[in-house]
């Protein structure tokens, strides 16, 4: 068997003319959507993230403001922007670009964010509201995730699904996500005993640990649906995921591949977030 590519940068380009058309009809009742970034530090990959983002909030017409700040910056100064974009209500999302220097307590950053604002769904409230089954702003990597699956009409109710990782931007909000489509869930990380014999269970394996080409052909269920959310780089310079996409796609039925799969999801379910923020704000969106 060899899988088919689920494409991320087709769904993505579908998605994205649909938000043009909101952000459109935002502006036309005067209400321009606005997304402001905050970088801190010149860290190579933060950088070329948050131009991406930048690029990506200009072609659906959201307004993009950008906050650049030096490696050495106090936390006080970022705060206070924070605070700012907060009392602007012609700003409606908020993001702060990880990670952030040492001196930064990067929760407590992420907390300043008003929740209404908080479009990358890191906020303890949005992380609380997801895990009650009410969500509001939901993680952008994990949220592209569901709409690539559900591009994919793939059956949900009752699979057995395994996220390998935990962390609370990606691997926990997953998690949270396939249960309430009534997945039967399991968790790994790194103390998990038998990591994979737990892959080979999988209908549905989402990959999220930062280990390049962790998932090897013999722990894909023949016909699974994989998805690589890794994105590591290379001695050589280029990017693979976490799974070993050719031995993978032998036994899957379904596949992302890295580049071109759950990255460019993620920053459309960015712009959705913010977009949805700013129907919120100006009263025209589903209020929750
Ligand atoms: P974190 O480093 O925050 O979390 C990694 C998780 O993987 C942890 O839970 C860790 O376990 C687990 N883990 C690490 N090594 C192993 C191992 N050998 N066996 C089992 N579990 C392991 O990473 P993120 O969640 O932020 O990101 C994960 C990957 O996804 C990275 O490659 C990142 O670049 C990528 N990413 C991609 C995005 C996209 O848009 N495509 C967006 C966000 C992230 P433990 O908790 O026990 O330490």
């Amino acid at each position: 068997m060899s899988a088919r590519i689920l494409d991320g940068n087709a769904l993505s380009a579908r998605l994205r003319q649909r938000l043009a058309e909101r952000a459109a009809a935002l502006a036309a009742r005067g209400c321009r959507p606005c997304l402001a970034v905050i970088l801190v530090g010149e860290d190579p990959g933060s950088t070329v993230y948050v131009r991406n983002k930048i690029r990506a909030c200009e072609a659906v017409g959201l307004r993009s403001l950008k906050y650049a700040y030096p490696q050495d910056a106090a936390p006080a100064e970022v705060l206070e922007r924070i605070a700012a974009l907060n009392a602007d209500p012609s700003v409606h999302g908020i993001l702060v670009q990880l990670p952030l220097p040492r001196q930064f307590d990067a929760a407590a950053v992420l907390e300043a964010i008003a929740p209404d604002k908080d479009v990358d769904g890191f906020h303890a409230e949005n992380g609380g509201l997801l895990l009650q089954g009410r969500p509001r702003s939901i993680a952008c990597t994990p949220a592209g995730i569901m709409q690539m699956l559900g591009s994919d009409n793939v059956a949900l109710e009752g699979a057995e699904a395994v996220v390998l990782g935990r962390s609370n931007i990606v691997g926990k909000p997953m998690a949270l996500l396939l249960l309430a489509a009534n997945a039967t869930v399991t968790v790994c990380h790194s103390k998990t005993r038998d990591l994979p014999a737990h892959c080979r269970r999988a209908d549905v394996l989402v990959a999220a640990i930062g280990r390049p080409r962790f998932v090897t052909g013999d722990m894909v269920k023949p016909g699974a649906v994989v998805i690589d959310v890794g994105i590591n780089r290379l001695a050589d310079g280029k990017l693979c995921g976490d799974v070993d996409f050719e031995a993978a796609r032998a036994r899957a039925s379904l596949i992302t591949p890295v580049p071109g799969g759950v990255g460019p999801m993620t920053i459309t379910m960015l712009l959705s977030n913010s977009i949805d923020a700013a129907e919120r704000a100006s009263g025209s969106g589903v209020r929750r």
